[in-house]
């Protein structure tokens, strides 16, 4: 049988570059999204990261672009805010000429029982985590079909997959958007575009450090992740690119675990 000959090159390798591609990632200033950027920018994509804070963003944004060499934009955005999303892209296009891939990773994890959540904080998870990815990609949608590769990744969670007391607000909004992303695959394959999940298990990133020294921190890691270790930041830079590139072309509508083995079992 002959060695099946790929579109763009002949060292898979290559199909992992995105030179000339443009990177959207929301929730960039820190955590999983500053290195989620780096890896695109890396990788040769012209990147723009969106935060909350101007400085925060425009401070890891020349950060990233000071190690890379490549174009690294930082934006101030809140996701939950329809008019920010829509200004977010179009600044995205209008100074790095498109928009080909949009990480959804801006995220916040709300914790506590039923009985002690507002109705409120129920409301902001989903503001974020769920409805801002619905709008960024309603906002980003004429754009990323227009060259035949675009890329959708939203970061959902083990907790999109399984669930734990206490987390209500967290795993729906992280079940909803492994729903959102099947949906929209399915409405957008004839588009050109895809659209993937990662579900990362427990990162040591600002979000956890509070809980590090937890007495049930310590059991999920030691008795409950197969690594028995938390991930570290780099070990989600593998699946973005994956998922971004040309090495996933016939990959859409995928939640893709990373979690050193957490649900395995
Ligand atoms: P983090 O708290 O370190 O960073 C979150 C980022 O999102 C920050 O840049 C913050 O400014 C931004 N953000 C929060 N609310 C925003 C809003 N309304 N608009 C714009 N930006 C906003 O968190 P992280 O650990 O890096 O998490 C990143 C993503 O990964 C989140 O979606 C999170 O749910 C998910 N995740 C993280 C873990 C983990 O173990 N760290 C596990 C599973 C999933």
């Amino acid at each position: 049988m002959p060695l099946s000959r790929r579109p763009t090159a002949d060292n898979p390798l290559e199909l992992f570059r995105l030179d000339g591609r443009v990177a959207l990632v929301t929730g960039g200033s820190r955590g999983l999204g500053a290195v989620i950027g780096e890896a695109l920018s890396w990788a040769g994509a012209s990147v723009a990261l969106t935060s909350r804070s101007a400085s925060e963003v425009s401070a890891k944004a020349d950060e990233i672009a000071a190690i890379t060499g490549g174009r690294v934009l930082g934006l101030e955005a809140d996701v939950s805010n329809e008019a920010a999303v829509g200004d977010t892209v179009t600044s995205t296009v209008e100074q790095l000429g498109g928009l080909d891939i949009l990480v959804n990773n801006a995220g916040i994890n709300v914790r506590g029982s039923i009985a002690e959540l507002e109705r409120e904080d129920f409301d902001r998870s989903l503001a974020v985590n769920l409805t801002g990815p619905w709008m960024m990609c309603r906002a980003a949608a004429p754009h990323l079909g227009s060259a035949g590769h675009g890329r959708v990744i939203n970061i959902s969670s083990t907790f999109g997959l399984v669930a734990a007391p206490n987390r209500t607000a967290y795993a729906t909004s992280k079940g909803g958007i492994v729903q959102l992303t099947r949906a929209l695959a399915l409405e957008w394959a004839q588009e050109g575009i895809t659209v993937n999940a990662i579900a990362p298990g427990p990162f040591l990133t600002e979000m956890n450090i509070p809980f590090q020294e937890t007495e049930h921190a310590a059991r999920v890691i030691s008795q409950e992740v197969a690594l028995q270790r938390w991930g570290k930041l780099h070990e989600i830079q593998g699946a973005v690119l994956f998922l971004a590139s040309d090495a996933s072309s016939y990959v859409t509508g995928s939640v893709l675990v990373v979690d050193g083995g957490w649900t395995a079992h």
